[in-house]
């Protein structure tokens, strides 16, 4: 699948000149800024706009990865970067692409895609957070499942300098040529394993690809960075700074309480009830295997008087958007998933993540990708280094090999679910 998949990629070195001039530029800066260390978000050469917005934002130390990353990404370098779950990987390039931009009426010089309109919606809200003493620049963002001619009249009355989307809804707006990338200046994919591993979003991806200048800055992050899609990510950068966290034990989540319960499938709403009833929680996610699951579920527990909602691919985006805005915003405190929130989604308050369906092994996929699900599904919890707890219903030989292969590839300890639990142990002050 991997050779198949090779084949079809761009490979500019092959058929395209490189500008070496400008090569040779980005080496030079690379090499002159080297060693720089920076310990706050001031020593960060970032535009003034930039910096307060990020002390309004309540930043006040950088993270690892925005250590390693922002005084690169700020001089336009090609950048992989895999970083832990809910380390602030977001805001590199946010605050990278923001402070280089300089916004042309009429031109996109951004673009950044990821693999949920949940997540695309998420990343336009932190543009919007982080631009806001930039009044002059404009984002959008554009995802399928709602009319495409809203997109199309947005983006004839108000191009906007950056945009962010899914790739289906793109490719769409580039093919019928109202969407246009001929002077992008950065390309930007957010959970870029996820993005690549499918053969058919792929292909969305280098068509989009395919009609951006060759000389532009692109970015890809991700917590999860298999070996086997590494060259995949290359492919697309020129001389990139890469970041990969090879021990896999370096992406365990210190801040997350994480236990397993073995039972019965027919014992799972019982033992749930019983544990929301038990457990002390700001905002929980409850992640099930499929829509159906995910419908009755919910249902079950508004039955039962939890303020539960859920979302899933099934339902109207509008729908699916309102959803997210009100768990975000605290207004339901129990949100009932597919793996449509198994990334990339931040919500602040969440302190439970409840797997009632362990993550499987599906099809075609390499054997961590379930293993690498379990990572990002739990991650939801303990965002930035915060506290949180992951309790996970072990009901089948399958589930009980998926957590051996969790306990020893990330060296976490996740041990049966004691009668009590000290609730400072997942409860941050
Ligand atoms: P990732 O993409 O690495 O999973 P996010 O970009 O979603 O993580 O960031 C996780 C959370 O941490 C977000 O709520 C974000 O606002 C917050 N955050 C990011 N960087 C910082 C920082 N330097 N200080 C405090 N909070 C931060």
């Amino acid at each position: 699948m991997a050779d198949a998949a090779d084949d079809d990629l761009v490979d500019y070195d092959d058929d395209d000149v490189v500008d070496q001039t400008a090569a040779d530029d980005k080496d030079a800066k690379k090499g002159h800024y080297v060693g720089i260390h920076a310990s706050g978000f001031r020593d960060f050469i970032l535009k003034p706009e930039c910096l307060r917005a990020v002390v309004d934002c309540g930043f006040e130390h950088p993270s690892e990865v925005q250590h390693e990353c922002i005084p690169q990404a700020v001089l336009g370098m090609d950048i992989i970067c895999q970083a832990k779950s809910g380390m602030g990987k977001t805001a590199v390039f946010v605050l990278a692409t923001l402070h280089q931009l300089e916004p042309v009426d009429g031109e996109v010089s951004v673009l950044v895609l990821c693999h949920t309109r949940e997540l695309a919606f998420q990343i336009k809200n932190e543009y919007a957070r982080f631009s806001k003493y930039l009044p002059s620049v404009k984002v959008d963002v554009f995802y399928g499942g709602v009319p495409i001619s809203a997109n199309k009249k947005a983006l004839k009355e108000a191009t906007p300098h950056i945009v962010v989307g899914t790739p289906g809804r793109l490719k769409a707006l580039i093919g019928s040529k109202d969407l246009n990338l001929s002077k992008l200046k950065h390309f930007v994919m957010d959970e870029c394993d996820r993005l690549l591993e499918a053969l058919d979003m792929r292909r969305d991806i280098q068509e989009i690809f395919r009609t951006t200048p060759h000389q532009k800055q692109v970015m890809m992050f991700s917590a999860t960075l298999a070996k086997e899609i590494r060259p995949v990510c290359k492919k697309f950068c020129q001389d990139p700074m890469e970041i990969y966290v090879d021990d896999d034990t370096k992406l365990t989540l210190h801040g997350l309480q994480q236990y397993y319960v073995k039972l019965q499938e027919a014992e799972k709403n019982r033992k749930l009830n019983d544990l929301l009833d038990a457990l002390d929680f700001n905002q929980v996610v409850i992640f099930v295997s499929k829509v159906a699951r995910a419908t009755e579920l919910d249902r079950l527990l508004t039955e039962c008087n939890f303020p539960s909602v859920c979302i899933h691919s099934g339902m109207g985006q509008e729908e699916r958007i309102s959803r997210y805005k009100d768990f975000k915003d605290f207004k339901k405190r129990i949100l009932v998933s597919t793996d449509l929130f198994g990334r990339g989604i931040d919500i602040e308050r969440v302190n439970i993540v409840v797997n009632y369906d362990f993550p499987e092994v599906k099809e075609g996929n390499a054997p961590t990708v379930a293993s690498d699900q379990y990572l990002h599904r739990v991650g939801r919890a303990g965002r930035f280094g915060t506290k949180g707890l992951a309790i996970s219903f072990i009901s089948s030989k399958e589930d009980a090999d998926i957590l051996a292969q969790v306990q020893s590839r990330f060296e976490v300890d996740v041990s049966e679910l004691p009668d009590q639990i000290d609730i400072s142990s997942y409860m941050n002050s």
